[in-house]
């Protein structure tokens, strides 16, 4: 970008900004953003947080509208927990590929073969795969969501590489949905190494979307937020990152002397990033688009992530 352009985009973000807190207040409305948006946006966001986080932010705010940055089983996920709020999307083509690789019919399917096993689902699911589950997960807590049931077999949906990183952790028996994230798996073993022979000082944190034999080279491996926390406590001021690339944001604002480099130039999820700035303040403008879930869906979906948000 040429500097002109530069300033441009600069006057252009200062205007959408004073627009944004004016209808934030009118609204009173708060802006909740997943760490892999772009940085604009968690520049201006009440929260940033994981899907974990967001939810719980979601479920206690008192605020009437919230406007949910992220993908759409996030924006589903938040108007669950919280039914007489507005949710807003900036932009409802913002999906997840991932959530879209299982339906609540395979998902009954699955149940009938494995009568005895309990169904955990990955909150990147959608709403109707949600009401068929007993209880939800994230990333951060799916190791203690599994071992917290009273089943020796398990059902876990969506992500393949997320059921196979809990099995080191767990004694019961995972029947595993052959699903993933089209942005995490595709970071190879090779990619690793060649950034390991490139930077030999620093240390490689991996997400457990990423394929196992990538979580095995990893110094380090856990959900965004665990990253984060790793990447600012560890006494290390390199790090080659193996999640998607706008956790960059929050890592350099908490370690802005450490050095990050990304494992793979396509650790980019474009579903994330089609939300801008310009489209958070059309959605308070124009109060579009806005979640809805049928309620018969919501309360069964309800059950499965409130029984998550109680495991500790
Ligand atoms: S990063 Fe992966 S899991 Fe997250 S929204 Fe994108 S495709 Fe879905």
């Amino acid at each position: 970008m040429d500097q002109l352009a530069k300033q441009r985009k600069e006057e252009q973000n200062r205007e959408l900004k004073e627009r944004l807190m004016q209808l934030k207040k009118e609204r009173n409305a708060i802006i909740l953003a997943h760490y892999y948006q772009r940085d604009e946006i968690q520049e201006v966001a009440d929260f940033r947080g994981d899907s974990f986080l967001l939810a719980q932010k979601a479920a206690q705010t008192d605020a009437d509208v919230i406007v949910f940055c992220g993908v759409h089983f996030m924006g589903e996920s938040a108007k669950i927990l919280a039914p007489d709020k507005t949710v807003l999307i900036p932009d409802e083509r913002a999906g997840c590929p991932m959530a879209d690789m299982v339906n609540a019919e395979g998902l009954l399917d699955l149940k009938r073969k494995h009568p005895k096993a309990k169904v955990v689902t990955y909150i990147n699911s959608s709403a109707e795969v949600k009401a068929v589950t007993d209880i939800c997960c994230t990333s951060s807590n799916a190791v203690k969501v599994v071992n917290s049931l009273d089943a020796d077999e398990i059902i876990f949906a969506p992500d393949k590489n997320l059921g196979r990183y809990v099995q080191q952790f767990t004694d019961k028996k995972m029947i595993l949905w052959e699903g993933y994230c089209n942005t995490h798996d595709l970071l190879t073993l090779k990619d690793v190494e060649e950034m390991k022979a490139k930077y030999p000082n620093a240390q490689f944190v991996a997400h457990p979307e990423c394929r196992p034999e990538v979580a095995a080279a990893a110094d380090f491996v856990g959900s965004t937020t665990a990253i984060l926390k790793y990447c600012r406590e560890t006494d290390c001021d390199e790090f080659i990152i193996g999640t998607e690339d706008g956790t960059g944001y929050q890592l350099r604002k908490d370690s802005p002397h450490k050095k990050f480099y990304f494992a793979s130039k396509y650790l980019v999820c474009p579903n994330m990033k089609v939300n801008n700035l310009k489209k958070v303040v059309r959605a308070l403008e124009t109060m579009q688009p806005q979640i809805y879930v049928p309620p018969v869906i919501a309360d069964k979906a309800r059950q499965a992530l409130e029984r998550m948000l109680q495991v500790q």
